[in-house]
């Protein structure tokens, strides 16, 4: 696409960039390179390592070796990375120290029991104190063990148990990374916050200076690939409005279509067999073979015959089921074919006395109740559960007058590609 692609080409100077390069738009997508550190007691000594200059350091062969004690701070992404590298590199007893109790982790649940099947232990409720020094050896690291009053999925308060001391011979810090813009120079007219990060319009990604938008980490602070790339997607919009000299704010809005899957009398355009198979776990390469090389990749993924099965477990999420109140005749075949029971209809009232009339007891509060406009024979209303729908269809198949019907839903998240033109 004709792209001038610079590598090995680190951006010294912004003010440079803007001013000599004579660039239209400036996307700054740098990502939050520096690991946080904890300046506790004892901090300065040189077993102590920042988790991603340390990840950083093994990846490019710097650093081959690790003691055979090593304690992981947090328990994040970086720490999974952290702890099962150590692992690779020779520790032998590798502990993540986390602060809080699990339902508070930043790492996915995988990732936490794929670290535990290689022997990692997840030590939750200790906070950092300080790191012991013995003699200029780092001997082991001090947490307060802490108790937690949790209500309704919050910490309401906090208490020190008592004090342990952990032996260790390294500490590897994974508690979270920064931003970092030594490049860009404070007179540009981009405002920095409090916390040195620049301010940045989180619909257009822009900055407080025309024509330079930051997306990824750098631009709110670290998340994830996903939201990196979503990011990049809402900044290049407004790149594309701004080198057009339109408005940035004046963005195409997000749409949902939504289109019948009805082909016959019992046919749809999708397949709604609802497959009750257990999810099946990715094969891993077997604990005796991944340690044998840095960087094996542990997950095998699925051959294609494991691949079609996996399909078929498919819920159809995006065909939903559509009523229509006023063509309904209450009549009751939908609720007596569904297998799940998720359809109920009832007399109106509140949402806890809808709730006492359905027909399966409802399993969260997580997801909204669907309940319908009243119905035209009684008054009372249809009320779906969808936590418990399997997207059957057999309702809609049932349904003598057509009232249920199964649609398939689009969300149209725009790209620059869909800003519209005409004004141009
Ligand atoms: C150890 C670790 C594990 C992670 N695991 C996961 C995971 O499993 N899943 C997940 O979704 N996310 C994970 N993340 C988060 C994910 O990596 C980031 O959210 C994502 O990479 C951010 O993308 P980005 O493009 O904003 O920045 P980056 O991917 O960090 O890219 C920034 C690029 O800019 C370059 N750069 C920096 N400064 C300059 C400069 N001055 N001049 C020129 N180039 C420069 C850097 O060299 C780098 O190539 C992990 C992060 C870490 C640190
Ligand atoms: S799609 Fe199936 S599970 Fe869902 S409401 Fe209809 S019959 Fe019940
Ligand atoms: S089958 Fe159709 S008409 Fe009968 S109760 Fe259900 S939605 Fe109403």
């Amino acid at each position: 696409m004709g792209v001038d692609l610079r590598l090995g080409t680190p951006v010294k100077s912004l003010a440079a960039m803007l001013s000599e390069d004579g660039f239209d738009a400036v996307f700054v997508g740098t990502g939050a390179p520096k690991g946080k550190d904890l300046r506790l007691p004892g901090r300065d000594h040189p077993r102590i390592h920042i988790g991603i200059a340390w990840l950083e350091s093994v990846a490019f062969g710097h650093t081959e070796t690790i003691g055979e004690n090593v304690l992981i701070i947090g328990v994040g992404n970086t720490a999974m990375d952290c702890c099962r590298s150590s692992l690779r590199l020779g520790a032998r007893n590798v502990k993540v120290m986390a602060r809080k109790p699990r339902q508070f982790f930043k790492a996915s649940e995988w990732e936490l029991e794929d670290a535990e099947e290689e022997n990692v232990e997840i030590v939750i409720n200790h906070a950092p104190k300080a790191f012991e020094v013995v003699d200029g050896k780092l001997v082991g690291m001090r947490f307060e063990v802490m108790e937690y009053q949790i209500e309704g999925g919050r910490i309401v308060s906090e208490r020190v148990a008592e004090e342990v001391l952990i032996p260790c011979d390294d500490v590897i810090l994974a508690i979270g990374q920064d931003n970092a813009f030594p490049w860009i120079e404070r007179d540009l007219g981009i405002e920095f916050d409090k916390w040195d990060v620049p301010k940045v319009d989180p619909a257009t990604f822009q900055s407080t200076r025309p024509g330079v938008f930051f997306g990824g980490d750098a631009a709110l602070g670290p998340k994830n690939i996903i939201w990196a790339v979503e990011q990049g997607h809402q900044a290049a919009i407004s790149i594309d409005l701004h080198c057009q000299g339109e408005d940035v704010s004046q963005r195409p809005s997000p749409g949902m279509r939504m289109q019948s899957r009805k082909m016959g009398l019992k046919e749809w355009s999708y397949r709604n067999d609802y497959n009750p198979l257990e999810r099946r776990l990715v094969p891993h390469v077997s604990l005796k073979e991944r340690f044998k090389q840095l960087n094996i990749e542990v997950e095998l993924g699925f051959d294609a015959e494991r691949a079609a099965a996996e399909v078929q477990r498919c819920l159809n999420c995006d065909i939903q089921t559509v009523f229509a109140a006023p063509l309904c005749i209450e009549c009751d075949a939908c609720l007596d074919i569904c297998p799940t029971d998720c359809l109920s209809i009832v007399p109106t009232g509140t949402e806890e006395e809808i709730e006492s009339r359905l027909r399966a007891p409802r399993r969260t509060r997580e997801q909204g109740l669907y309940v319908s406009a009243p119905l035209k024979q009684t008054g009372r209303v249809m009320v779906k559960d969808e936590d418990v729908c399997v997207h059957c269809g057999l309702c809609a198949e049932r349904c003598p007058t057509n009232a249920w019907d199964m649609q398939k839903s689009w969300i149209d998240t725009p790209h620059a590609e869909d800003v519209p033109r005409c004004s141009r």
